[in-house]
Order: C-alpha cells, then structure tokens, then sequence
C-alpha cells in the first residue's frame, strides 16, 4: 500500500508518513529496544463507526513494557488514545483499520543498553487485511524454536527484539506447509502461537497456560476467559499444558488482536477432535465478531469509537448519566 501520504503521530505532533524518518543507527533498529502494541478497529457500516477495541489496556501494557525497557514516555494513556482516534479521522478511515504504537530508543549511536538513551514514540494506522487466509480453521505444527525465556528477554513485554522468537517459528511453520506454529516454553510446555495465546478444550473443560510460562499476557485472552465465564457458563483454567494434550484435545483455539478467535484443527498432523473448527470455538469467534462490531450492548464499554469527536462522546456520556 502507499504509505507515503497517510498521516501519522511522531513524537507529539501529526505528520506524513514519508516525513516521520528514523536514521540508520537508531538504537532500536539495531537492538530490538523497543516495544509496539497492535490494536484493531472495526468498521460497522450500521454505526458508521470504526471501533477501536479494549484501546486504554493496548497502552496500559505498552507503558509497563516501556518500564521494562526503562523509557519514560512522555504521553499518557489518554492522550496516546486521543492521537489514536484522532488519526482514524484524519486518515478519513471508514474500514477496518491496524494501529501500530511504537516506542524506540531513538539515540543514533552505537552502544547496548538500556539506560541514557532517548526515547522516541509513534502511531501508525493503516487499513486492515486478514491475517490468516485460511477461514476454515488452523494448521499448526509444534515449533522446533522455544519461546523464549523470561530471564532471558520478557515474553510479557511486547518488545520488538523479542518476535525475533515468533519470527523463527512462523517462518518454519509456513514453510513447512502449516499455517502457525505452537511454541514451547524452555521447559517443554505449551506456551502459545507466534502472534497469540492458546486455550485448549479436553472433556469440556477450557485450559490455557498460565502467565508464568512465557507468554504475552494477552488483551484478547483476557477477553475470552471473561466470555467463557459470563456468557457460556465456562470456567478457564490457567495451568501448565503438556504437548501430548494437544493430540488429545477436543478443540484447540487462538486468541490474539489480528486473528481474534482462531479455530485449530490440526496439530503436528493430528486432527484436533474431529478435524474441524470445535462448538465452542465457533460460539466464542461469533460473539467476539459481534461484540467487536457493537453489536453487543453489554460489551459496548470495550469499544472506542474513533469518529465521535471527543466533545460527541463526552456530551453522549452526559446525557446517559
Ligand atoms: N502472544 C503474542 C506473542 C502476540 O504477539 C500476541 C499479539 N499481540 C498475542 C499473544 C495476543 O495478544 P493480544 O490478544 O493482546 O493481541
């Protein structure tokens, strides 16, 4: 896509996106020092609105991941999603849109570390395509790679150096013929996809590893094990899952941001179950369409609408008080 002209947010201020330049020797290019968020919007048409969804916790987990890599940010949650909705109507979006926050260390010189260094902070938004092609539900194999360990490089911290991990797993899923890899923690156990968590269904029980074995603490996750509890009666357990659990489970799914709810039907050449997208899979990935797309009142607090000035909304706020 032409990136050029769309404008972006850059160190406090609105600007193209051919105009926000970065050096060679930034520190971040180099070192991997820094830590993004990915964020979705939703178009409905019958709101003319693009939704952005769980908005305020995308940069809350991005400040703490900032903290880790010792930056101080000089924009706050809230104002980081004012710049959000603001560059949804900027870039006159009326589609499904990616946004992209990204912190760096910005310091053009060389030397590893954390500490001293400059901070810099964007956003990008740009319209959204699927992230998986297949519809129909995942192929995955279990990855030769380990995610990484936390006393090695946080998984839960999005830090950029760390998809370096998720970079090697994909590559050797997808070339592999899969589509996504499962990764294991440095002790054997399953941890979660390259871009997302896992829940595994045995007997009609719901699994998902715990946030102690090298995951990123997903927004999405959290919003599933919130779903499952309140609308389908389930309750999540967060323990440690072996990888011959997999073979023997009923329905296996993804969580993340970019796939939403992912059904997946095959592991290591295993079919999951009967070898298609699982009962409660499909009721989880339905719901979370609908609720992404305000379509689900109960859910509407999760929602940012970015075309809603924010005069709009604080006087719709009002006059439902
Ligand atoms: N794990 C990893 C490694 C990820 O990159 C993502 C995507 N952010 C997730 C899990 C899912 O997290 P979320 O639901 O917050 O998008």
């Amino acid at each position: 896509m032409e990136l050029d002209g769309i404008q972006v947010y850059h160190d406090g201020d609105f600007v193209k996106y051919g105009d926000a330049k970065v050096g060679l020797l930034t520190h971040g290019l180099n070192y991997g020092t820094g830590c993004f968020e990915g964020i979705r919007g939703y178009w409905s048409p019958d709101h003319a609105e693009v939704y952005l969804f769980r908005l305020a916790e995308h940069y809350e987990r991005l400040h703490l991941s900032a903290k880790l890599l010792l930056m101080d940010l000089k924009d706050d949650v809230a104002t980081m999603c004012e710049a959000t909705t603001k560059l949804i109507r900027l870039n006159e979006y009326r589609q499904d849109v990616y946004v992209r926050p990204i912190a760096f260390k910005a310091a053009e010189e060389i030397g590893v570390r954390l500490h001293n260094v400059k901070d810099d902070f964007a956003i990008i938004a740009i319209p959204h395509r699927s992230y998986f092609e297949s519809g129909a539900g995942l192929r995955t194999a279990v990855s030769s790679w380990r995610r990484i360990d936390d006393n090695s490089a946080p998984a839960r911290a999005k830090l950029t150096g760390v998809y370096v991990s998720s970079a090697l797993a994909k590559s050797e899923a997808v070339m592999n013929g899969f589509d996504e890899a499962i990764l294991l923690t440095a002790d054997g156990h399953v941890a979660e996809g390259s871009a997302e968590n896992i829940f595994v269904v045995r007997d009609g029980r719901v699994f998902t590893p715990p946030v102690t074995d090298a995951i990123l603490e997903g927004i999405t996750r959290k919003t599933v094990i919130e779903l499952l509890r309140e609308e389908l009666g389930l309750e999540v357990a967060e323990r440690s899952i072996d990888r011959s659990e997999l073979y023997q489970s009923d329905e296996i799914f993804f969580s993340g941001t970019a796939v939403g709810v992912s059904p997946v039907i095959e592991v290591d050449r295993r079919p999951v179950g009967s070898g298609s997208p699982g009962k409660i899979a499909t009721a989880l990935a339905d719901l979370y369409r609908d609720i992404t797309l305000g379509k689900v009142a109960k859910y509407h607090h999760w929602l940012t609408p970015s075309h809603a000035t924010k005069t709009d909304r604080l006087r719709k706020a009002k006059a439902t008080v």
